[in-house]
């Protein structure tokens, strides 16, 4: 749970569950639906923790603690990520997890909502530790795991080999090779062509609809991108190959600005020999704590939650925020922003286009069958302007802002899922 300073002296904690238990409520209370109904979708369906001791390289043996929720399972198996952090905590990975269930219907996507999580630190930790943590916690969910019931993906600090000790793992267990248990693996061994970019570019495809809408031509936009990571630097590199000019980009080390446009290629390579933004010759230093009240047209947060407060929300300039990290706004900033007229693209839209490629990886999975990397990316650009177009209509029509219509959209989908199902027993 993140903690926020209250009076200097007193810290509370704020709860990222709390905020996604909020924005239900919101759209909830908008649409004509049975209150037990609505309890019903709105919790998770099953948290569960589990202890996962692990032979440290030294010899010695260390306690870790695993978390994987499934929030829902209405429309299809609960897909989500899995976060190795010393942060995550039960109520973090629940939000997350809602979260999923939300995006997946806004994309109209045949998936629940899940969300996993070990409350640890692999930056220090070898890579043999990180394994056995990883296949442990497998075992640990082996029970819950599968292409029919809870799909990891990677999540902070867990990529494609993670990905494949998770599916080995898995696969030693059924005493089959079983592909189609998690996405975001590595190409070579089931993976989607598109994967890597497809958060990023679905990122992009929503701002590009966002610009038609506001009229706004994108090579007269400017914008500003914070985090330079998975997300971050593949919405900055299509966004400047879409004319817009990107001004400021930060990642955890730093900021840098160019007010005539940063070369976002260059910046690449920069990266690639750096690990870091900052003393990129083709821009100056910036203080990235500033960056998201940029006065630029089009704002990504892409790095963390909760970044635009009830405290900071007055201070964003742009005209459009596009989401691409989860939960970067929180819901006391929502009001101050649509009082601003700021164009918000809601994570669950916005960023929705990671687990569309991923769903896109799970059916290639289960056909054996793999597509070409256009036909990735036709399928996602259908996907994403679709989605979009729901939701701005919903928006339109109900004089709300997107976010309150994304989520009236996602528990609508929901709901009818559940009564076309019926309640069991
Ligand atoms: P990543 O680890 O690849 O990149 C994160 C970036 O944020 C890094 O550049 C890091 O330096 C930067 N960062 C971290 N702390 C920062 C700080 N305090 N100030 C400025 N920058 C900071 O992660 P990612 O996969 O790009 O994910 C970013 C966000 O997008 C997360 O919220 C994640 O949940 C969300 N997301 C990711 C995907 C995906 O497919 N990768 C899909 C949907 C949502």
């Amino acid at each position: 749970m993140a903690k926020t300073k209250y009076l200097k002296s007193i810290t509370i904690p704020v709860s990222t569950f709390e905020n996604a238990m909020k924005q239900f409520d919101q759209a909830a209370s908008r649409l004509h639906i049975d209150k037990g109904l609505l309890e019903f979708i709105k919790y998770p369906r099953r948290s569960t923790i589990v202890k996962l001791p692990v032979k440290m390289d030294d010899g010695s043996y260390q306690m870790y603690t695993g978390i994987r929720v499934q929030h829902s399972t209405v429309r299809g198996p609960a897909k989500g990520g899995i976060r190795y952090h010393p942060d995550v905590s039960l109520d973090e990975v629940q939000a997350l997890a809602a979260w999923m269930t939300w995006k997946c219907a806004v994309v109209n996507i045949p998936f629940g909502g899940g969300k996993g999580g070990i409350i640890c630190d692999p930056s220090k930790m070898s890579e043999g530790e990180v394994e056995r943590l990883t296949r442990r916690y497998t075992a640990g969910f082996y029970d819950t795991f599968g292409p029919e019931t809870d799909i990891p993906a990677p999540d902070v600090n867990t990529n494609e080999k993670t990905m494949a000790w998770i599916m080995d793992t898995y696969s030693m267990n059924a005493q089959h090779t079983v592909t189609s248990v998690v996405t975001g693996k590595p190409i070579v061994m089931g993976g989607s062509r598109g994967r890597r970019e497809a958060t990023g570019r679905g990122v992009v495809i929503a701002i590009r609809e966002a610009l038609k809408h506001l009229k706004i031509e994108p090579n007269k936009a400017t914008a500003a991108v914070q985090g330079f990571g998975n997300v971050g630097s593949v919405a900055a590199l299509l966004l400047f190959e879409m004319g817009v000019k990107v001004t400021h980009i930060c990642d955890v080390f730093g900021g840098i600005y160019n007010p005539k446009g940063i070369d976002i290629n260059a910046l690449i390579e920069y990266m690639d020999k750096n690990k870091r933004v900052i003393g990129f010759p083709g821009a100056e230093p910036f203080n990235s704590k500033n960056i998201l009240f940029a006065k630029v047209d089009i704002v990504v947060p892409a790095a963390l939650e909760n970044q635009i407060t009830g405290k900071n929300a007055g201070r964003v300039k742009a005209k459009i925020l596009a989401e691409g990290a989860n939960g970067p706004v929180t819901p006391e900033a929502d009001p101050i922003l649509k009082k601003k007229k700021v164009f918000v693209i809601p994570d669950i839209l916005c960023n929705a286009g990671g687990v569309t490629v991923s769903y896109f990886e799970w059916v290639q999975d289960r056909m054996g069958y793999f597509w070409s990397e256009d036909e990735v990316n036709t399928r996602l650009e259908r996907i994403m302007v679709d989605a979009f177009g729901d939701v701005l209509n919903v928006a339109l029509t109900n004089k709300v802002d997107l976010r309150m219509a994304a989520f009236m959209v996602a528990i609508q989908r929901v709901v009818e899922v559940v009564q076309l199902r019926g309640i069991y027993a």
